[in-house]
């Protein structure tokens, strides 16, 4: 038995035996030709196929994983069509009359380059996509558009050097049990795409892995600990399949908690709400019996694409999510721009401290036009369902006043254009910098509730920026400190008869559920999926017992 271990990327256990990932990566030469101009229609065939190809991926995709999954083939799509792209395969086929393959191989090469040597960690990712665009074209002008076979055998475990997100969409559910790559991080889109797709994976278990790996061998996945096994010995296969038996059962009982209270034993009720992206997530929300929408990240309206939506687009998505949680709660949260959160049209410019720079309401309060366009989108709203508005990243009572200011010229406005909205409308702030929780017992006579965003919370109390792994390890999300913030604001928040709940990940944390009941936590918002675990988990505490 061999073990490996790398990051975790979905909670699950697979075992089954080995398929190798083959790529379908044609060998690219360089030939010199006579005829550019028949290279390059070549070129345009291999770049329609491609998008076609793109096509398909994107509505299995939008179908599997939703459309903030999906998009990533969307933007594979516009790069096949990017002019600068473009510009060189032209020229280099022109320049030194050589083979349209050689020309995307080079191509993909200087853009890859290129990408990977920004600054910017969204650019950065856009090397891994121009590779993978740009295999695709070769593919297709090797093989004619024929699609390499994935897998023929049934109940295997992918092991690959890494997977492009277009090679794990093509994952076979009903063939594949899980994957695990040598390479890759835990932020990558694929990771995302397998945590969507409920497939057990593990990234980044590194090189001497490969070597050691061959087709059929035998082989477990721990999601759970981020350990895979080549060729399991007997006590561990006994271990693993027994825990995933018990992880089986522990889902099959869940569902049973459908239409069930989320109660404690001695008789203290919460709500369990669900975090959203978007429309897609409607469905998982409804699913997992989600009592109301405790986030909406409306920002992911915004990104990926060329322009700012409009209130009439706005509009359309805001009723439709209000309709269909049919008078639950739905807690929308104003546009979090900035930081990772980026689009080219925001023009927000290159900042020394993004984190700590012109995000969130910093951002609508300084484009009181944008901030105001969504405003009047979400009061319309709100005459179909049971709204409240959430604003994030606040940091002192005159934000609040000035956005109270804007909200009032909005509905103003509304009436005087007899357009209905509800006067029920609560609003709320985001906990979610130190100053807020510091100064919540002057935000909560302001306000009907708070929500603790406790990523942004621990990111800006332990001075740990969120997105560089490297300093992961002293971002502990236990920390007393942050836990004494979220009581202080708690307290405060009940001293003033208002609610407070929790959106951030910790929410979904079961070791501090009973804390946070204690602590008076009126609502836990988490990913839909884990809606029934944490309402199991409020029903067999017992508040009544001592700590
Ligand atoms: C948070 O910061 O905890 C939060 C819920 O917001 P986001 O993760 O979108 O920044
Ligand atoms: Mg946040």
């Amino acid at each position: 038995m061999k073990k490996y271990t790398g990051n975790s990327i979905y909670n699950a256990i697979a075992i089954g035996k080995v398929s190798l990932f083959k790529h379908c990566r044609g060998k690219v030469k360089r030939i010199r030709v006579d005829d550019p101009e028949a290279e390059k229609i070549r070129l345009e065939k291999a770049k329609e196929q491609s998008i076609n190809q793109l096509r398909e991926i994107y509505n299995k995709a939008l179908k599997e994983v939703g459309e903030p999954n999906a998009w990533i083939f969307e933007i594979h799509m516009m790069l096949i069509n990017d002019t600068d792209y473009n510009e060189s395969l032209v020229n280099i086929i022109d320049s030194q009359s050589v083979n349209a393959e050689y020309a995307v191989s080079v191509t993909a090469d200087n853009f890859a380059a290129m990408f990977g040597a920004m600054e910017d960690s969204y650019m950065k990712a856009r090397a891994a996509d121009v590779k993978d665009i740009s295999d695709r074209i070769i593919n297709n002008l090797i093989l004619g558009g024929n699609e390499c076979a994935l897998f023929k055998e049934e109940n295997v475990i992918v092991c690959a050097d890494d997977l492009a997100p277009s090679e794990t969409i093509l994952l076979d559910k009903s063939k594949v049990l899980g994957f695990v790559t040598a390479y890759g991080s835990v932020n990558s889109h694929t990771a995302i795409l397998a945590r969507n797709m409920n497939i057990p994976a593990v990234m980044g278990v590194g090189e001497e892995f490969l070597k050691e790996i061959k087709d059929g061998d035998r082989f477990i996945v721990d999601g759970f600990s981020g350990e895979v096994y080549i060729d399991p010995d007997s006590e561990t296969t006994e271990r693993l399949t027994q825990k995933q038996n018990e992880e089986e059962e522990k889902r099959r009982f869940h569902q049973n908690l459908k239409g069930k209270e989320n109660i404690t034993l001695d008789g203290k009720e919460i709500d369990i709400f669900a975090n959203i992206e978007g429309t897609e997530n409607i469905g998982a929300v409804l699913l997992n019996d989600a009592g109301g929408i405790g986030l909406f990240r409306s920002e992911f309206l915004y990104l990926d694409r060329h322009d700012y939506p409009t209130e009439e687009e706005q509009f359309n998505v805001y009723k439709k999510v209000l309709e269909s949680m049919a008078g639950k709660k739905v807690i929308i949260r104003t546009l979090d721009a900035g930081a990772d959160k980026q689009a080219d049209y925001f023009h927000i410019g290159r900042e020394e401290n993004p984190a700590l720079g012109c995000r969130a309401i910093r951002f609508c309060l300084s484009r009181p036009d944008i901030f105001k366009t969504q405003l009047r989108a979400l009061y319309r709203a709100s005459a179909y369902g049971n709204l409240g508005i959430m604003f994030p990243m606040i940091t002192s009572v005159e934000e609040l006043t000035e956005i109270f200011d804007i909200c009032k010229d909005v509905k103003k406005e509304l009436k005087s254009q007899g357009k209905e909205y509800s006067e029920d409308t609560e609003v709320g702030v985001m906990i979610e910098t130190p100053a807020a929780a510091i100064i919540s017992d002057l935000l909560a006579p302001l306000v009907d509730f708070f929500s603790v965003g406790t990523n942004d919370l621990t990111q800006y109390t332990l001075a740990c920026d969120r997105q560089n792994p490297t300093v992961e390890r002293f971002c502990a999300p236990h920390h007393k400190a942050i836990l004494r913030l979220i009581a202080m604001t708690a307290e405060n928040a009940h001293k003033n008869g208002i609610r407070i709940g929790i959106c951030g990940e910790l929410g979904a944390d079961i070791s501090l559920t009973e804390e946070f009941l204690r602590i008076g936590i009126d609502e836990l918002s988490v990913a839909p999926g884990m809606v029934l675990k944490i309402r199991d988990r409020v029903r067999n505490i017992d508040l009544s017992k001592s700590e």
